[in-house]
């Protein structure tokens, strides 16, 4: 099965792939998480993506597309996978479903959070104050509008080339963690919705 968790910055999409981890049995590709590893091993991709990361820009999509083409290789990835904030772009979307058509795959879900921006910013000053030491240097107020307003311009597109698709669930991601997570199984597990 491969998923797609969509939505905006702060909107709980990191949360839910880890608690889904362990139930589903595939593994969360975080093209974010992905990046602050080659930045704090400053690998030649972390230099390219450091500067952008912190300013809350989106870096560049040949760069994300090769990290994503090189993970989904990995054997751990054979029954399926969740991806969590790629594809951000609709030339990322396309990409993904191009080199998914090579192995006859494609994906299967997209999971889209619904977060006020309120509730969003919030939850990022949160997070920053509970990181301490190792807060993301993206996780702060100004930081966060930049990454809103990348949000709505280049990756709000990415969610109507799926939903002519017709794979989109929408979850109403401001619930308490466990609700949220009910309402992910009850879409990615059909027989859920009929008990
Ligand atoms: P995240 O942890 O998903 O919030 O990502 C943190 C930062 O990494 C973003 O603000 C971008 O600078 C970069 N990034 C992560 N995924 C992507 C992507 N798919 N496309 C472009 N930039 C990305």
């Amino acid at each position: 099965m491969i998923v797609i968790f969509f939505g905006p910055p702060g909107a709980g999409k990191g949360t839910q792939c880890q608690i889904l981890e362990e139930k589903l049995g595939i593994p969360q590709l975080s093209t974010g998480d992905m990046l602050r590893t080659a930045v704090a091993s400053g690998t030649p991709v972390g230099r390219k993506a450091e500067t952008l990361m912190k300013e809350g820009k989106l870096v560049p999509d040949e760069l994300v597309i090769a990290i994503i083409a090189n993970r989904i290789a990995v054997p751990d990835c054979a029954k399926g996978f969740m991806l969590d904030g790629f594809p951000r772009t609709v030339a990322q979307a396309e990409a993904l479903e191009a080199m998914l058509a090579e192995q006859k795959l494609a994906v299967d879900k997209v999971i889209a959070f619904e977060v006020d921006e309120e509730e969003l910013l919030e939850r990022i000053i949160k997070r920053g104050k509970e990181a301490g030491a190792a807060k993301r240097a993206d996780d702060n107020p100004e930081v966060f509008r930049k990454r809103m307003a990348d949000y709505r311009a280049q990756t709000a597109p990415v969610l109507s080339y799926y939903k002519k698709k017709g794979i989109v669930v929408t979850i109403d991601g401001m619930h308490d963690i466990p609700i949220v997570t009910a309402q992910i199984e009850g879409a990615l597990i059909p027989e859920k919705n009929q008990s």
